[in-house]
């Protein structure tokens, strides 16, 4: 579904403020580069921008309409004009740069302007960034570039130089939870899927991944016998901690869900249960929350945030996590 002006500028305030000011004043750049990470609308805003600078009946002066002939071509990929190149495969190749060119060498078909933007600008091939280059320094008045990448520092700073870079910022976590729950993420689990990541795709992967939710589980698990019984969490560890997060990225997975559970008691404590993002488990976390003590609990992140860099550091796992458990479970009244 095409997203209006006012939804992305939810999403991308200070983005949407200069391509209206640069629309208003009249003042386009030849080049632009939109970088930021991945979901953050860098391509929908692209889309937007090249629809102000083709509609037929602006609102305001920069609002596309979104209904008049071009918008609408736009929109289903069918202007003319407007071209967009994305990566053959793995990276963009020379002869895409070059049939790009050869377009452009043509007039524009129904007026002076064309667009082109390119999605994936970083996985450019060294020949594809040249030929670029060369485009990109005999700008014709009426042509805009609009390139988009997640890393720009792979980019020729040549390039780079060219462009009037705006930066998307990673989505706030309320637009992240309403975006997922567009996408048909249970509402009660979206919190935690867009305190875990900044992406989209890779929330909604991680919806509908079974290791995460066993994850999610263990995790749990672990910090209840924590607080029940310091022989069983031992055991806890050994018979299913260790057989599920295994990989170092699985640890560190692992302890980003523990973080999480102190910080949810902390904002039960602190009465923000609407911040909590382990919703299921709501009822459970109150019952524990109420016999522990916020200092406690700040002890227990930090201790957690200093297992993380142990093993960054690449400190035996298991060591690291027992290490971990004795430390959580001072200051329980079963020790
Ligand atoms: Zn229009």
């Amino acid at each position: 579904m095409v997203k209006t002006w006012d939804q992305l500028e939810e999403l991308q305030p200070a983005v949407l403020r200069m391509v209206k000011n640069s629309l208003v004043k009249n003042r386009v750049a030849h080049a632009y580069l939109f970088e930021g990470m991945k979901g953050t609308g860098k391509k929908e805003i692209g889309l937007l921008f090249t629809k102000a600078l083709f509609c037929e009946s602006l609102i305001d002066g920069y609002k596309p309409c979104e209904t008049c002939h071009n918008c609408r071509r736009i929109t289903s990929g069918n202007h003319p004009d407007v071209h967009i190149v994305e990566p053959d495969g793995l990276s963009i190749k020379v002869d895409q740069i070059r049939n790009l060119q050869a377009e452009f060498s043509k007039k524009g078909v129904e007026s002076l302007k064309k667009v082109y933007l390119i999605s994936g600008a970083d996985k450019m091939s060294v020949s594809a960034s040249n030929s670029l280059l060369k485009f990109l320094e005999e700008p014709s008045a009426e042509t805009v570039a609009i390139l988009l990448s997640e890393q720009p520092q792979q980019m020729l700073p040549t390039i780079l130089s060219r462009c009037q870079i705006l930066t998307f910022q990673p989505l706030p976590p309320q637009v992240m939870i309403k975006q997922l729950v567009e996408n048909g993420v249970n509402p009660g689990k979206a919190p935690l899927l867009a305190e875990l990541t900044n992406n989209i795709e890779e929330a909604l992967q991680l919806n509908v991944d079974e290791w995460f939710a066993q994850a999610q589980k263990i995790v749990l698990k672990l910090y209840e016998v924590l607080e029940k019984n310091s022989l069983e969490a031992m055991v806890t560890l050994q018979q299913e901690w260790f057989q599920h997060f295994k990989e170092k990225e699985q640890l560190h997975r692992g302890l980003e869900l523990f973080l999480l559970i102190f910080k949810d008691l902390l904002y039960i404590q602190l009465d923000k249960q609407e911040q909590i993002v382990f919703k299921a488990d709501s009822e459970r976390l109150t019952q524990y929350a109420l016999k522990t003590s916020g200092r406690r609990l700040s002890n227990q992140m930090s201790a957690i945030l200093d297992a993380k860099r142990k093993l960054e550091k690449n400190m035996n796992p298991q060591l690291m996590m027992e290490q971990l458990v004795l430390k959580l479970q001072e200051g329980s009244s079963f020790v």
